[in-house]
C-alpha cells in the first residue's frame, strides 16, 4: 500500500532526486559504520578514519581499511540498488546522490551518481599526486600490508572522504543544485543525521520539492515528509517498480 503510494508520488512528482546512506547496503553485507554497533563503535574513529592519523601512519590505518576494502569489493547490489538503476532507466529518477563508497549504484546500472563522501573508485598519492585505479591498488594490496605508490613509493590514500577532512566541493555543489532542483527528494536508508548531506532535504523543501523517506527507524524529518515508510530498501524498492 505505501509502496503504491510512494510510486504514486515518483511519477507525479518529477524529476525525483534520490538520496542513500549506509542502510540502502546493508543487504548486500555491508555494515553501517555509524550505527551503535557498526565500526566506529568498536574502533577510534580518530585512530582509524581520521586525515591525521592517515598522515601520521598510513600503513596503520591501511591495516584497518585492507580488509574493508575487499569486504566492499566482493559486496555485489541488491535489489535496492537494481529497483534505483530501473528507475532511472524509466526516466523517473534523475540522480542518486550517496553517502555510500561502495561503488554499488554504479555496479547495478545506476549512471547519474553524485558520491559526496568519495568512493573507493580511485586512490591518490600524496607525495606525487599519482591517481592510482582501484584495481592497481588490489593488486599492491594483495603484496603488501599497504599500498605503495609505484611512482614515489608513498602511501596511497584512498579517494574516500576521511573524518577531518572536506567532502569533495564538486560533489556538494551538484548535490546541492539536485536538491534544489528536484520536485521529489526519495531518502532511502539514512538517518539523515551527517551534515552538510542531512541538510539536502531542507533545500528541496525550501524550493516547494516534496520529501519521501524509506529508513528503518527514525530521521530529524519524518514529521516534514510526505511519505514516510519505516521499511526495508530491498523490499520496499522493488515494490514500487512493480507498482509502477
Ligand atoms: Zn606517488
Amino acid at each position: 500500500m505505501s509502496a503504491e503510494r510512494l510510486a504514486g508520488l515518483i511519477r507525479e512528482r518529477q524529476p525525483c532526486v534520490v538520496l542513500t546512506g549506509a542502510g540502502v547496503s546493508t543487504e548486500s553485507g555491508i555494515p553501517d559504520f555509524r550505527s551503535p554497533t557498526g565500526l566506529w563503535a568498536q574502533f577510534d574513529p580518530l585512530e582509524f578514519g581520521s586525515i591525521e592519523a592517515f598522515r601520521r601512519d598510513p600503513v596503520r590505518v591501511w591495516s584497518f581499511y585492507k580488509p574493508r576494502v575487499s569486504m566492499l569489493t566482493d559486496a555485489e547490489p541488491n535489489p535496492a540498488h537494481l529497483a534505483l538503476a530501473e528507475l532511472e532507466q524509466r526516466g523517473l529518477v534523475e540522480a542518486v546522490v550517496t553517502q555510500n563508497i561502495d561503488l554499488l549504484h554504479g555496479r547495478a546500472g545506476s549512471r547519474e551518481v553524485v558520491e559526496v563522501h568519495g568512493s573507493i573508485r580511485t586512490a591518490t598519492c600524496p607525495g606525487c599526486g599519482a591517481r592510482h585505479e582501484l584495481e592497481q591498488v588490489l593488486e599492491l594490496l594483495a603484496e603488501a600490508d599497504a599500498p605503495a605508490c609505484p611512482a614515489c613509493g608513498e602511501i596511497v590514500k584512498p579517494d574516500v572522504v576521511f573524518f577531518g577532512e572536506l567532502l569533495p566541493p564538486e560533489a556538494i555543489d551538484r548535490a546541492y543544485e539536485l536538491a534544489r532542483g528536484a520536485a521529489l527528494m526519495l531518502v532511502v536508508g539514512s538517518a539523515l543525521e551527517v551534515y552538510p548531506i542531512a541538510g539536502l532535504p531542507e533545500e528541496t523543501l525550501a524550493a516547494g520539492g516534496k520529501l519521501a523517506i524509506v529508513n528503518r527507524g527514525p530521521t530529524p524529518y519524518d514529521g516534514r515528509a510526505n511519505l514516510r515508510i519505516d521499511g526495508s530498501a530491498g523490499e520496499v524498492l522493488p515494490a514500487v517498480v512493480a507498482a509502477l
